[in-house]
């Protein structure tokens, strides 16, 4: 959500941004949250309550954090153990990496970076190489990719490409995982303790009495090549953004 209460200037520091080198940062991922959801609005107006949506988000987050964080892992060669109820997840994604021969810099997995002329910081999934060519690479773990994701990834290519040699794009990698019905070919994914059903576009798939398959993981790769555009729509994000915590940002004597 947007609007958001902090308890001190503290609070604010660290929960909306980054200290480097004895100064603030306003954090990207906190400046793009100031754009309008509206999937997100139509989520919580579905459920009972408000509290309901919370705990559905947090449950989905942590599952979302385990998914990533068992990736990066992977990414720098850690040795892990696969948690199991993510495993058709994983196994996808390293399948997926192999065939489409996914390249990342270990260097730059997880890595903080600033932006010093924009004024803003933020860590970055990783930096990769795919068929010759080098890029950010972001990983979400969302049953879709939002064009919102080209905001925040737009921002790690200006602060990152002068940096790194040949950084020209960004992709963003999705990886997920849900059930087949074996009947009517519906998907059923299970994220923050509820299901979701999507229904296959076909006659029978209203009515069909479901009878779910394995759990598989899926994979999907996009990039965003144009990033200008999205990048001036980021710095316009981070002016609103510094508008509306104006109050907070007076007081961490950022001006
Ligand atoms: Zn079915």
């Amino acid at each position: 959500m947007p609007f958001h209460d902090y308890k001190d200037a503290d609070d604010f520091k660290r929960l909306a941004g980054y200290e480097i080198d004895g100064f603030w940062y306003p954090r990207v991922t906190k400046i793009v949250e100031i754009k309008a959801k509206p999937a997100l609005y139509r989520f919580y107006g579905n459920l009972d309550n408000f509290e309901a949506g919370e705990k559905i988000k947090q449950q989905s987050a942590a599952e979302g954090t385990l998914l990533h964080e068992t990736v990066e892992a992977i990414m720098v060669g850690k040795p892990i153990e696969v948690p199991p109820q993510i495993a058709p997840a994983v196994h996808a994604f390293m399948d997926f990496a192999e065939k489409r021969g996914i390249h990342v810099d270990k260097d730059y997995v997880e890595k903080r970076l600033v932006n010093y002329e924009e004024r803003y910081a933020g860590t970055l999934d990783a930096i990769g190489m795919i068929d010759g060519r080098v890029g950010i690479l972001d990983i979400k773990t969302s049953q879709a990719i939002y064009r919102d994701y080209a905001l925040q990834t737009s921002a790690y290519l200006a602060a990152m490409r002068d940096r790194v040699d040949g950084l020209e794009t960004r992709w963003i990698l999705r990886i997920d995982q849900d059930q087949v019905c074996v009947k009517c070919k519906s998907h059923r994914r299970t994220k923050g303790g509820t299901e979701k059903i999507r229904l296959a576009r076909n006659a029978k798939a209203k009515t069909c009495v479901h009878e779910w398959g394995p759990m598989e993981g899926r994979v999907e790769l996009q990039e965003f090549p144009y990033w200008h555009e999205d990048f001036a729509a980021f710095l316009g994000a981070k002016k609103l953004w510094e508008w509306e915590n104006e109050y907070w940002l007076k007081k961490v004597g950022y001006n």
